[in-house]
């Protein structure tokens, strides 16, 4: 092994069949912790220093932004000690033409820098902030490229203004959450307005599409985008627009995606755009040099409510295997081993997964010790469970000096859990932090500052301009903005242009005129300044000029000192970003960034803390000591859940996912009664107890583990010795069209079919349920 490729030594013979794969669609599936995300990560390394890829051409797309950033340290230590890759790998003239011309000249230092990794958000923003000029949507408006992007927040402020103020609908009866995650579901599906009303005839459909016309004009008119936008634009704009497609298609030549379970259907067709070339005459020898590189686990699926679908995963063969004219037994490769957890936890996670009934077995083996058993907690109440917590943690912590405070998790399933365990670890002077909760960003004061920035960035931006145009208070009163904003609606203008207009202020009361025109003059000045000074010196003008500090500090009060703090920390978060970013250290690169940013630990100094989070947004991570918490039924499995069959197992995958976070050591506890949403109520012990091995496992008291569900729900009827009514069918010359009923899930149809002979699978979808994976020959269906 030559030098370049020392590090492949650390790989087993399957990783490492992923891991040399040059081109071609290739997909990973294996179970948790068996090295999914190392291969994809190595796999980055091989192809930069073995085929002497151009790291510009690679794109990896991460769930989370703290993935990405895991996963560039991942990378760096790998090139660490190597000052540049010039000299190594193969000699140049055994490489592609292209590859030769485009590194003859390049030597790279730090590669991260050249690499797209980061989420489908951030890789949208990135390419819309280049291309958005060039699309229109379906009625032929089009947006800037410094358009704003608008976080939830912000989206569903704006339809409450839709549904309350402008249409004067009961916010009762149409909750603006509830309207906004309508929207967001239809922007999902790729439903304009009309699409959603032609879909759902009724009142209450029509309703919600006339919001969602009216949103979408507000969207526009702002030169402002949401999140379902970001990855819906681009979608739209390589179908509209070829030249572009093209442009991004040659400059991704690798494509690499991590958690693809958790891919939805835009998120897939983006990948497709960018990965496949729609010109018919693409010959073999232009997609010898490209690939597609997914790596998933199908019990791992646990965001189907963002329409995250995992049949997505399952049909990637079939979709991307075409690509390659003759040969598709290279598409697949499955991990088999497992090198995170101890065996005990794995055998737990194992036998809890088997519960369910919609998935495809497969070996996931312990290769490390046996290690401890699994303690399991039943505390009296949440303060309690906080309490056991706590101390084990200090324990724990004390006698082992391997063991730092940022070796512990403690992961729950709803955010509403966090407040008993923060109190009782400010009490015991143990530092945590919380990952993905309340964002940095979302606090008051850095919406405000970022309002001011938006509002100069963008001029169309209304929303910005009024959330700062009297904040701090300069006597701009409501009566004066509300006339304003009907001038800007009336004339159909941004509310910009009517307050840099002379004649409409002029007819503003003399306090309130004034009060504009210096606001409109402050703007103005730093707008001016957006092409001459850093971002960071037109943050500090905002934070003296605009008498946003100056109020916080009369203020006086604790809260308002903090405040003023984390204004502080985002002048430290502007400052690193330009540090980081040499090649576009602009406000605008600032703006997106901080848009799509979902916690603040990336600025924290290196202080070690205990982690705090859901289990959603433990995905991906490891911790060699995991405490899941609050294993009780309604909570969790949370009470949606509990007549719900599918719900149901999405609750099971994710347990699975929190239990094998664990690398060393996993607690689980549960309260027997506790307050939640205000309530203090009794609670039972979770389902998912009851199906753990009580043989690897101790307990406080010796009743603390269920032996029995007493009340088992359809969903865990256990596969076909429960569900012997319906004939088993056996049969497996199944085509697509279908009809078929399930016991549980009631008649749906055939959608898709995988795999052959033995191994077939079926998608189906059932009214009223979506689509399901099912083995016809663990789960009898019956032909209609
Ligand atoms: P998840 O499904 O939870 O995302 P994963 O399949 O992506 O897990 P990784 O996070 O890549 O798994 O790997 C799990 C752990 O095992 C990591 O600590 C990784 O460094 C280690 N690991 C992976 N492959 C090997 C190997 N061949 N030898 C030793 N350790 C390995
Ligand atoms: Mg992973």
């Amino acid at each position: 092994m030559t030098q370049t490729t020392e590090f492949l030594a650390h790989l087993n013979p399957s990783q490492r069949q992923a891991v040399e794969h040059y081109c071609g669609p290739l997909l990973v599936v294996a179970g948790a912790g068996s090295g999914k995300t190392r291969a994809l990560t190595y796999r980055i390394a091989n192809l930069v220093l073995t085929h002497r890829v151009d790291p510009e051409n690679i794109l990896a797309v991460t769930f989370t932004n703290k993935a990405a950033r895991e996963m560039k340290e991942r990378i760096e230590k790998l090139f660490a000690d190597r000052e540049s890759h010039s000299q190594f790998g193969k000699p140049l003239d055994s490489l592609p033409p292209y590859d030769q011309t485009k590194l003859k000249s390049k030597v790279y230092k730090n590669i991260t820098k050249h690499l797209w990794i980061g989420t489908f958000h951030a890789l949208c923003s990135r390419i819309l902030r280049l291309d958005i000029e060039k699309f229109q949507d379906e009625k032929g408006r089009s947006w800037d490229r410094n358009f704003s992007i608008f976080d939830e927040s912000d989206a569903q402020s704006l339809v409450k203004d839709i549904v309350t103020n402008r249409l004067n609908l009961d916010d009762k009866k149409f909750d603006p959450r509830s309207v906004r995650f309508a929207i967001s579901n239809a922007k999902n599906q790729s439903w304009s307005p009309q699409d959603l009303e032609r879909e759902q005839q009724n009142y209450r459909g029509r309703v919600i599409a006339n919001v969602y016309s009216m949103y979408q004009d507000a969207l526009v008119a702002n030169n402002a985008l949401d999140f379902d936008d970001l990855i819906l634009m681009p979608v739209k704009l390589f179908r509209q627009n070829e030249q572009v497609r093209a442009y991004w298609h040659s400059r991704f030549r690798h494509v690499l995606v991590d958690e693809y379970q958790d891919t939805n259907r835009t998120q897939y067709d983006l990948i497709r755009l960018l990965v496949t070339n729609s010109d018919s005459t693409q010959t073999f020898d232009q997609w010898e040099y490209r690939s597609v590189f997914v790596v998933g686990d199908a019990d791992q699926s646990i965001y189907s409510f963002r329409a995250a679908d995992f049949t997505i995963l399952m049909g990637f063969q079939k979709d991307f295997g075409d690509q390659l004219p003759d040969d598709d037994t290279r598409t697949m490769v499955k991990l088999e081993e497992n090198y995170r957890s101890t065996e005990n936890i794995l055998a737990l996670a194992n036998h809890l997964i088997d519960n369910n009934t919609e998935r495809i077995d497969k070996v996931l083996k312990p290769t490390r010790g046996a290690g401890e058993a699994i303690f399991c907690y039943r505390a009296d109440d949440e303060n309690a469970e906080a309490e056991f917590v706590v101390q084990q943690i200090r324990v724990m912590e004390a006698k082992h000096p391997e063991l730092h405070w940022g070796k512990f998790a403690i992961l729950y399933r709803t955010n509403a859990q966090s407040r008993a365990i923060e109190e009782v670890l400010v009490k015991h002077d143990v530092p945590y932090k919380i990952v993905g909760g309340l964002r940095f960003y979302d606090r008051k004061e850095i919406k405000d500052v970022l309002g001011y920035l938006r509002a100069i960035a963008n001029p169309a931006d209304t929303v910005s301009l009024l959330r700062v145009i009297n904040t701090p208070r300069r006597g701009i009163g409501k009566a004066t903005i509300d006339s304003l904003v009907r001038a800007s609606q009336e004339l159909d203008v941004p509310l910009w242009e009517i307050l840099t207009d002379e004649t409409s202020v002029k007819t503003l009361s003399g306090r309130s005129s004034k009060g504009v025109l210096s606001f409109v003059q402050m703007l103005q000045k730093w707008r001016s300044q957006l092409d001459t000074l850093p971002a960071n010196q037109i943050v500090q003008g905002i934070m003296e000029d605009s008498g946003y500090m100056q109020d916080l500090k009369i203020q006086g009060t604790e809260e308002a000192e903090d405040r003023m703090q984390n204004v502080g920390e985002l002048y430290n978060a502007v400052l690193q970003f330009e540090e980081q970013n040499t090649d576009d250290p602009s406000l605008i690169g600032f703006l997106s960034s901080a848009s799509l940013s979902s916690d603040l630990d990336n600025l924290e100094e290196e202080v070690t803390r205990v982690s705090l989070m859901t289990l959603h947004s433990s995905k991906g991570l490891e911790f060699p000591v995991v405490f899941l918490v609050g294993l009780e039924q309604g909570l969790f499995p949370n009470f949606r859940s509990l007549e719900d069959p599918a719900a149901l197992e999405e609750e099971r995958r994710l347990c699975y996912v929190g239990i094998t976070r664990a690398q060393e050591r996993l607690f689980v506890s549960y309260a027997r009664e506790r307050r939640l949403y205000g309530n203090r109520e009794p609670a039972s012990p979770s389902l998912f107890l009851a199906e753990l091995p009580r043989e690897l496992m101790q307990s406080n008291v010796a009743t603390a583990i269920p032996t029995r569900w007493t009340k088992p729900s359809a969903a865990s009827s256990r596969g076909p010795s429960e569900t012997t009514s319906l004939p088993d069918t056996h049969e497996d010359d199944w085509t697509v069209g279908d009809r078929v009923v399930h016991k549980a899930f009631g008649s749906g149809q055939v959608t898709h079919i995988f795999g052959a002979g033995n191994k077939i699978c079926l998608a189906v979808k059932f009214a009223g349920m979506g689509q399901k994976i099912v083995d016809p020959k663990l789960t009898p269906l019956q032909r209609v």
